[in-house]
């Protein structure tokens, strides 16, 4: 059965997958410069055999595997490959040999998830119908996403996958499990980039001035009902500030006070409609309070819906492939990912890939200098990949 064949594979080929991780997770490299990266892939592809190769979006890499009777139905599997601009705090012989660039979002895992899927697929290549688009893309991490730039260079078409499957680590979830959610799973997420103006002058003579800092601490708390009163409490929206810039001094009023957040939520029509609220409740306290206001929204990415079959074929694939013990239910999750942008044009299914081992230490949250992972989740990586491609495709 192809089954058992793929889970013998991924035992077999563990090591490389590994070996692969760690060369990536040593050489990390920031979205969109993902040069070297990107180079190594094409490499690994190489040595496979596999020669439909194409260079999308400057770093980005399209790979094709055609099984038996090619044309019946096309699926693509996506895998991000950039880092981050954090310092790494882990003391591991695969350390982060960029200082300052680290792949602490788990990329490293879903770029050699996705090369050992391959690997175990063009092997099998005799044993399923249809064609596989192995997508590896850049620039998860920045907007306006790399997945955005992909589609852009038509790796959706021609032929066109009738759906596409991506995972991510989670370190939430111990390492031998993964998650799934049919439906609306991930945010939509824009930028905020807020300056209030006033006129700064001595902290002892307000009543000459414009006080930014007042004007703004009115302002980010009056925001708030845009989440609290606006938005219906049927629609999950989050508004948070994390930075707010007043460079003045204990006497000192500053003529600026620059402000940066978040805005994030499940619904487009509504998402429109908030940027709308929280620039005309800015407006009316700033300018009330004889101040300038400049706000800025950088859209982000929409949010990401599972489409509900191909999920519930991926989900029972894993239960499968693991057993139903191994296969756990996920929340929705208010941080965004730019596979979304795959899923505005075609089915979609994002899962997790558990990656905690609290008995060896790996706790860390992504983003963080110490994340890492639990290496044995690489099998599952590859191999359960692979499964639900052949599972999408039929044998
Ligand atoms: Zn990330
Ligand atoms: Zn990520």
């Amino acid at each position: 059965m192809v089954k058992n064949r793929i889970k013998e594979l991924a035992a077999a080929y563990k090591s490389e997958f590994i070996a692969n991780r760690r060369h990536l997770h040593a050489n990390p490299e920031l979205s969109f410069q993902e040069y070297k990266t990107a180079a190594f892939v094409e490499k690994q592809l190489n040595n496979l055999g596999i020669s439909q190769i194409e260079h999308k979006a400057k770093t980005g890499l399209l790979a094709v595997i055609e099984g038996k009777n090619p044309s019946k139905k096309v699926i693509a599997l996506r895998g991000d490959m950039d880092a981050l601009p954090i310092f790494e705090q882990n003391e591991v012989p695969y350390k982060s040999i960029n200082p300052g660039v680290m792949h602490a979002c788990g990329h490293d895992v879903h770029t050699a998830s996705l090369l050992g899927a391959a690997k175990i697929l063009n092997e099998i290549k005799g044993q399923f119908e249809g064609t596989i688009k192995l997508i590896f893309q850049p620039g998860e991490e920045l907007l306006p996403g790399g997945a955005s730039l992909m589609i852009k260079d038509k790796v959706l078409e021609n032929p066109r996958p009738s759906g596409i499957i991506g995972q991510h680590v989670m370190p939430l979830i111990p390492v031998g499990k993964v998650g799934f959610r049919k439906g609306m799973y991930m945010a939509s997420a824009d930028e905020l980039y807020i300056t209030v103006k006033g006129k700064g002058g001595h902290g002892a003579m307000p009543e000459s001035l414009v006080d930014p800092v007042l004007i703004a601490s009115h302002m980010i708390v009056a925001l708030q009902q845009v989440v609290s009163r606006n938005a219906s409490p049927k629609i999950p929206s989050v508004l948070s500030f994390g930075r707010v810039e007043a460079l003045g001094a204990t006497n000192i009023i500053p003529n600026e006070v620059k402000i940066q957040g978040t805005f994030r939520t499940l619904n487009e029509e509504w998402r429109y409609k908030a940027h709308q609220h929280m620039v005309n409740i800015a407006k009316g306290i700033v300018e009330g309070m004889g101040g300038e206001l400049d706000f800025d929204i950088r859209i982000g990415y929409p949010f990401l819906k599972n489409a509900e079959a191909l999920t519930s074929r991926a989900q029972e694939a894993a239960v499968q492939y693991l057993g139903s013990e191994n296969v756990v239910d996920l929340d929705v999750w208010m941080a965004s990912e730019d596979f979304s942008y795959y899923t505005q044009e075609i089915d979609g299914c994002f899962y997790r890939l558990g990656t905690r081992n609290e008995v060896k230490g790996f706790v860390s949250g992504v983003h963080t200098p110490t994340f890492d992972i639990d290496e044995d989740a690489l099998e599952i990586g590859a191999g359960l990949m692979a499964w639900i491609a052949v599972n999408e495709l039929g044998s």
